[in-house]
């Protein structure tokens, strides 16, 4: 985890690798997804070893800034409690941390070939990768860590718009395929985690217990999960109708809801092989140099919303020549045809 002061206050970027608690057991470091309670002030002394190093005077220079490091201590206290729960629920362990491409360059689906003379090397972090076993399979899950609201969407990802999370699934199961090869690679999940200490707003009065089921519905973990016979089984083991953890719902003749986020096996690898073939795709327009002025608008969702060139690119939606590209919105089906095809 990381304080963050290059702005004008503190912020965490990120929380990564809580397996350094600093604590030891029979010699052996304690990771914070082993802990009980004692994980609570691991966090706050992890926080304040960052704030430190940091430089104490940054952190602690006024009372915005105090309170800013104080409410990261709840978000990231909050953020082990809801980690460990769903970890706790099902049979994934935590197998890398911030896996860095940098230290991952022999994998094809981050050295993109482009030609024989070309390739297209991709750079990247992949926040958490954990795995899961039986006799013949390894089952993979990625994570990736998110400060705001994040939903898998197949049109976005068939524009080629959101492409980060399946580009890290295609390389987690590369990792493990070289740590696993006698086993069968399943990719299992792709989630996002946001992490956050979220209020609950209620007419009612609840119970602490019911504020804490309401919070851990709220950080449900948003992303797509392989609907293969087994597997949801293996991410969540106490699903009832609708889980908590993972964006699942079933309906009473036990299949999936609408409202689910979920792909066949074959689906999956429709998605996964047809963004292999789009990083190719976009990394030859990069060489060959288009870089036409037509930004994507989808929705109510512009490119130039919070772009950083827009001060100098030159787009001005009233000049001849500047259209925009409008993106039809796609049913999940649609998205997969489609993708098929290309
Ligand atoms: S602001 Fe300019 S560079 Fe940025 S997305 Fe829009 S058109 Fe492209």
């Amino acid at each position: 985890m990381v304080p963050k002061t290059t702005g004008n206050r503190p912020f965490l970027r990120y929380v990564f690798d809580v397996s350094d608690t600093g604590t030891r057991k029979n010699s052996r470091p304690v990771n914070l997804w082993a802990m009980k309670d004692e994980y609570v002030p691991a966090v706050q002394e992890a926080l304040e070893r960052y704030a430190a190093d940091y430089g104490s005077t940054v952190l602690y220079s006024s009372a915005r800034n105090e309170y800013a490091i104080t409410r990261m201590g709840r978000i990231l206290t909050r953020t082990v409690l809801t980690l460990q729960k769903h970890l706790h629920r099902g049979s994934f362990r935590p197998e890398s941390f911030e896996l860095s491409f940098q230290h991952a360059d022999n994998l094809e689906s981050i050295n993109v070939s482009l030609s024989e003379q070309e390739k297209l090397r991709l750079r990247g972090r992949i926040d958490r990768i954990d795995v899961a076993e039986d006799g013949e399979h390894v089952y993979v899950k990625v994570i990736d860590y998110k400060s705001g609201h994040r939903r898998f969407d197949l049109a976005a990802l068939y524009y080629g718009l959101q492409l980060q999370l399946v580009v890290y699934m295609n390389a987690a199961q590369e990792v493990e395929a070289g740590r696993y090869g006698d086993k069968e690679i399943v990719p299992a999940a792709l989630l996002y985690y946001r992490i956050d200490d979220p209020a609950v707003e209620t007419p009612v009065e609840l119970t602490e217990e019911e504020i804490e089921e309401e919070i851990g519905k709220q950080l449900r973990m948003n992303g797509v999960v392989n609907g293969t016979p087994g597997i949801v089984e293996l991410l969540d083991r106490d699903m009832e109708a609708k889980s908590d953890i993972i964006p699942v719902e079933r309906k009473k003749d036990g299949t999936f809801s609408a409202r689910s986020s979920v792909l066949s096996g074959e689906e999956l690898r429709t998605v996964s092989d047809y963004v292999s073939r789009k990083v190719a795709e976009i990394g030859r327009e990069i060489l060959d140099g288009t870089i036409s002025l037509n930004p994507y608008e989808k929705g109510s969702v512009e490119a130039c919303t919070y772009c950083a060139f827009k001060k100098v690119c030159g787009f001005e939606p009233a000049m001849p020549g500047c259209e925009k590209r409008r993106l039809e919105d796609l049913d999940r089906e649609e998205a997969l045809r489609r993708m098929e095809e290309r």
